[in-house]
């Protein structure tokens, strides 16, 4: 690993920071991605709501693609966790899984991790790839329009997902995982009106059941053409918490308007920020954090290219 200072270290090499490190790259800075290598998008078999692509693009050739593009112009990929950020002057040290960064900017953008239902990790996988099991109605409603869709949820969250899917499909129901529905006589009144059917829980480990995903309830075995779990997520800022950035409560962490945390010198983008989970918002968040960075460092030690020789 390089013992010079780093213009910046972008954590996570998903849509967010891929994009980042492609501006800054192109501004003719130094950066680095330090990437876990499991991105959301790697997950999707198929997206259909990318710009551009009216025919789809699987999510991992995406990612290659955006990689491919932000290293033609320099940037620097490392397969590597971030197990520690620090303060080290007015920048940051990145301990990192092969080796210590020092950087004057770092970005973050580890996204989020979705709880999972109760599957066998190769159903899972199984189960994504062909459709039956999904994670995301705003990027993929549209493909279960007017099929037979269960939602794994209960409460505020899981009723909101049951009724975003009911515009969709009439044939939605919501199965609570651990029992009996925990919903508010409003919520209750909500899930009524839009016919959308209630299983109590607990609900049992899905099982694939040729082209249909089926799973055990209290009201005995239903199965689906899809399955929307709707367990909320876990937001990777833990890299955070330690310099005191402000965060929600649930861990999502809290930027201005130019994607600039509450300490000086870390920004964020992507899934990790309070906001739309969606390939569009952190490609745009990668973006303004980027020229954000390249500002705020052109503010500390103006950025002037040294007189070279025309390109020819
Ligand atoms: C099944 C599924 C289908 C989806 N379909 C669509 C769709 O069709 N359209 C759409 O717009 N969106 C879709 N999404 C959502 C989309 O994948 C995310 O919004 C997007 O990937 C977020 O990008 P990101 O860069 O913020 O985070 P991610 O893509 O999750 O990337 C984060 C990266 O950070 C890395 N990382 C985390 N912590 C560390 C660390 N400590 N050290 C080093 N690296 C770290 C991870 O390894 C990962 O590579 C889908 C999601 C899922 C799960």
């Amino acid at each position: 690993m390089s013992n010079e200072t780093i213009d910046c270290v972008v954590i996570g090499g998903g849509p967010a920071g891929l994009t980042a490190a492609l501006y800054l790259t192109r501004f003719h800075l130094a950066v680095t991605v330090i990437d876990g290598g499991d991105s959301r998008a790697a997950l999707i078999p198929r997206s259909r709501n990318v710009p551009g692509y009216p025919g789809g693009i699987a999510g991992p050739t995406l990612l290659r693609r955006m990689a491919r593009h932000a290293t033609r112009y320099g940037a620097q990929i490392i397969q590597a966790t971030a197990t520690g950020l620090e303060r080290d002057g007015d920048g940051f040290r990145v301990a990192t899984s092969s080796g210590t960064l020092t950087a004057r900017s770092v970005l973050l953008a580890t996204g989020v991790h979705n709880r999972r239902p109760d599957i066998a990790d190769d159903d899972h996988a199984d189960a994504l790839r062909r459709g039956l099991l999904r994670y995301c109605p705003i990027c993929d409603g549209y493909e279960v329009s007017d099929t037979r869709v269960g939602v794994i949820g209960t409460g505020a969250h899981g009723m909101r997902e049951a009724l975003f899917l009911r515009g969709f499909t009439a044939d939605v129901t919501l199965i609570a995982p651990d029992g009996p529905h925990k919903l508010s006589p409003d919520d209750r009144t909500s899930i009524d009106r839009a016919g959308i059917a209630l299983a109590d829980g607990p609900s049992g480990q899905l099982m694939l059941e040729g082209a249909r995903i089926a799973l055990d309830t209290a009201a005995g075995r239903l199965d689906f053409a899809s399955i929307y779990p709707a367990l909320g997520s876990v937001i990777r800022s833990d890299l955070a918490r330690g310099l005191s950035a402000k965060m929600t409560d649930d861990g999502c962490l809290l930027v201005d308007d130019h994607q600039r945390t509450s300490v000086a010198g870390l920004y964020a983008a992507g899934d990790v920020v309070k906001g739309l989970d969606q390939i569009s918002h952190a490609v745009g968040e990668g973006g303004v954090a980027a020229t954000t960075i390249r500002n705020d460092l052109a503010e500390r030690a103006p950025l002037l290219r040294a007189a070279r020789p025309e390109p020819a």
